[in-house]
C-alpha cells in the first residue's frame, strides 16, 4: 500500500482509463476524489471503490471551465485538508478529417484537453508549493508525438500541448519537491475507440509489436508507479505505454 493516506484527484474518472486509474490509486491506499463531467458515472466509480473497501468521493467537474477546475481542488482541500496526487485524465477525441473540423469542435477539444489540464494543474500549484510535495500525472497520447493514426488533428495537437505543459510545470515545481510527468498511451480499449471502424482497429493492432491495444489497467499501473515514492526522482518525463507502436 504505497499510497496510504495520500489524497488523489482523478479527472474524467467516470469510466475508461480514469476509472482504472482511480481504482489503482485506491488499491494502493489513496483516498480518491473521482471527478467527471458526468456526476453519475463519477459516483459509480467512487461507489465501486468504496464497495471494495477503499476511500472515495465523487464530484461533478467540467475541466474546460476554470471555475470548476479551481473548485475541484478547493473542495478536495476542504474535505481532506491536503492534495497529494492530481491525475489530469479527462479528454475527448472526436473523429473528423481536417476538412470536417469546425471551429466549435476545435475549440471544445482545446478547452477540455489542453485548457483543462492547465487550469486544474494551476489550481494545485498553491497547495503543492505550500506542502512542498505533490504529483501531477497528465494523460497525453502517442498522437501527441506522431500527429495521430486516426483523423484527430486537433486532439493530437492538444496532446502535444499536454507534453509541453508537463515539462513547463515540471521545471516550475521541481524546486518545491513536486514532480510532473505524463503517460502517452497508444490506442486503448475504452469507449473512446469503440466507434473506430473494426478494420482500422485490426490494422492498428497488427502494427503494434505486442499485437493488442492497451488495456486501461496498463495505463493505471504506470500512473500508480508515478504517484508512488518509487518515482520520486522522475520528473518532466513522458512515459510511452503503447505496446511498442512508437519507440522513441
Ligand atoms: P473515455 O472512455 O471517453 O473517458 C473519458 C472520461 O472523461 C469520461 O468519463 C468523460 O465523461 C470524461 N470527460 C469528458 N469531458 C470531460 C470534461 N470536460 N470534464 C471532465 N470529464 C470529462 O476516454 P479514455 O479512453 O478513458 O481516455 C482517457 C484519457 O486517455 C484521455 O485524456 C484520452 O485522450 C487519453 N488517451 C486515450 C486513448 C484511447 O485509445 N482510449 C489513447 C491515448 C490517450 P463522459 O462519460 O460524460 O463523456
Amino acid at each position: 500500500m504505497d499510497l496510504i493516506d495520500r489524497v488523489a484527484v482523478v479527472t474524467g474518472g467516470g469510466r475508461g482509463i480514469g476509472a482504472a486509474i482511480a481504482q489503482g490509486l485506491a488499491r494502493a491506499g489513496a483516498q480518491v476524489v473521482v471527478a467527471d463531467i458526468d456526476a453519475e458515472t463519477a459516483e459509480r466509480t467512487a461507489a465501486s471503490l468504496r464497495e471494495w473497501g477503499g476511500s472515495a468521493l465523487s464530484g461533478r467537474a467540467d475541466v474546460s471551465r476554470v471555475a470548476d477546475a479551481h473548485n475541484l481542488v478547493a473542495t478536495t482541500l476542504e474535505r481532506f485538508g491536503r492534495l497529494d496526487i492530481l491525475v489530469n485524465n479527462a479528454g475527448i477525441c472526436p473523429l473528423a478529417t481536417i476538412e470536417e473540423v469546425t471551429e466549435d469542435l476545435f475549440d471544445r477539444v482545446m478547452a477540455v484537453n489542453l485548457k483543462g489540464v492547465f487550469f486544474v494543474s494551476q489550481a494545485a500549484v498553491k497547495p503543492f508549493k505550500e506542502q512542498r510535495s505533490g504529483r501531477i500525472i497528465n494523460i497525453a497520447s502517442v498522437g501527441g508525438k506522431t500527429g495521430g493514426i486516426m483523423p484527430v488533428a486537433p486532439y493530437s495537437a492538444t496532446k502535444a500541448g499536454v507534453i509541453s505543459l508537463t515539462k513547463s510545470f515540471a521545471s516550475y515545481l521541481a524546486p518545491y519537491g513536486v514532480t510532473v510527468n505524463a503517460i502517452a498511451p497508444g490506442p486503448a480499449t475504452t469507449d473512446m475507440t469503440r466507434d473506430w471502424p473494426a478494420d482500422r482497429v485490426q490494422a492498428i493492432t497488427q502494427s503494434i509489436p505486442l499485437k493488442r491495444l492497451a488495456r486501461p489497467e496498463d495505463i493505471a499501473a504506470v500512473a500508480v508507479f508515478l504517484a508512488s515514492d518509487k518515482a520520486s526522482y522522475l520528473t518532466g518525463e513522458i512515459v510511452d505505454v503503447n505496446g511498442g507502436l512508437l519507440m522513441d
